[in-house]
């Protein structure tokens, strides 16, 4: 029953977030692989924000639900050939990591709309395998994206790597939490430390996340992919 889950979830974060003396994050309900009537099950307790992963998989969903006024996130990694549909069809991009897709979203968000929220993924680990940019690039990626007013750059977004310890994850969610204060030294309206997921919200909020990002806690697992 997804209405459960999703008492249990809040009710999980509040719990983390007093522990830890912090505000409650923000919920973002992953849908990947999920049909929309599940997502439209969440909507219907009041879950607002998804997040999906591939763009074409998202706009199926947001043709199904377009009654409902629902917060799409971005939370896969972003092509610069799927940046037009991302920029028409999302409120956030949270994977972006390239100058070049900074340029190109900033081509493809339409003036009338507001402005496109941004997070930079950043590669906390040095996975080669994984997408994000380096520490050191976030300076100038965020000064990029301050020179466009249809883009409006909110924080940081991390998948650390699934270490088995506890120490070595609370290490890089600290390391992103050093990084997110800084850049919010540098520009006003950055907000959103986004890192978390099923397995570990509670220990990304004791370090500092403020938005989640749950897909199995609300769902269920997922067919092996
Ligand atoms: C799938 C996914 C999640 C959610 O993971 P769960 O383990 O299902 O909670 C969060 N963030 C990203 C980027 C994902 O791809």
């Amino acid at each position: 029953m997804p209405s459960e889950a999703l008492s249990k979830v809040l009710n999980e974060l509040r719990i983390a977030a007093q522990h830890a003396g912090v505000p409650e994050p923000r919920l973002l309900a992953v849908g990947k692989t999920r049909p929309a009537s599940d997502l439209a099950a969440l909507a219907a307790d009041g879950q607002t924000a998804f997040g999906e992963n591939y763009v074409q998989e998202a706009l199926a969903k947001q043709a199904a639900l377009t009654s409902l006024p629902l917060e799409w996130h971005l939370i896969g990694h972003l092509q610069s050939n799927k940046a037009r549909e991302a920029a028409r069809h999302f409120a956030w991009v949270q994977t972006v990591d390239r100058l070049k897709l900074v340029e190109a979203l900033a081509k493809h968000r339409p003036p009338e709309m507001p402005p496109l929220n941004l997070l930079i993924q950043v590669n906390i680990d040095d996975e080669t395998t994984k997408h994000g940019c380096q520490p050191s690039e976030i300076p100038e990626i965020a000064e990029r994206i301050g020179h466009f007013q249809n883009l409006k750059l909110r924080g940081l977004m991390a998948i650390p790597a699934p270490a088995p310890d506890t120490e070595t994850r609370a290490r890089a969610f600290d390391a992103m939490r050093a990084l997110f204060l800084d850049l919010q030294n540098a520009y006003a309206g950055v907000d959103t430390l986004s890192m978390g997921m099923s397995d570990d919200a509670e220990l990304a909020i004791a370090h500092g996340s403020t938005m989640v990002r749950v897909g199995r806690a609300l769902f269920g697992e997922r067919a092996s992919q």
